[in-house]
């Protein structure tokens, strides 16, 4: 699972990179909104926000009866230099662990091409109720 999730990241991770890199004035300053959410496998997502200096991975939940997902303190936001940080040590990563670096999420997995089961993913849909 934790393969996974790092796939997750990994796949969305230029995304991410271009909301903090591209617009970096525009992340520091808010001259353009950058809001921009990923989700990264089970309740954990990527953000990077306008007026937050940083990227922040957290956990998040869905309180009962509601339909938006919360914030939990589960979590940590690196700051815009310890993202890069970050990248150099991905790539270290990567490097040592290939098959970790080459992991797939499941949604490209061959049993999520069936509806149904792609639904019951708790990987990519932590939130349903059964
Ligand atoms: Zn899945």
């Amino acid at each position: 699972m934790l393969n996974c999730s790092w796939a997750q990241f990994r796949l969305g991770f230029s995304e991410i990179d271009s909301q903090v890199k591209l617009p970096l004035k525009d992340v520091r300053d808010g001259d353009q909104p950058v809001n921009n959410r990923q989700h990264i496998g089970r309740g954990f997502y990527v953000s990077v926000t306008t007026g937050f200096k940083c990227v922040d991975f957290r956990k998040f939940y869905m309180p009962y009866g509601q339909t938006e997902i919360r914030s939990t303190r589960k979590g940590i936001a690196l700051r815009l230099a310890e993202w890069d940080q970050m990248k150099k040590v991905m790539e270290l990563i990567d490097g040592a662990y290939p098959t970790l670096a080459n992991a797939l999420p499941c949604y490209l997995a061959y049993d999520h091409q069936n509806q149904l089961a792609a639904l019951d993913c708790r990987e990519c849909h932590p939130f349903t109720i059964e």
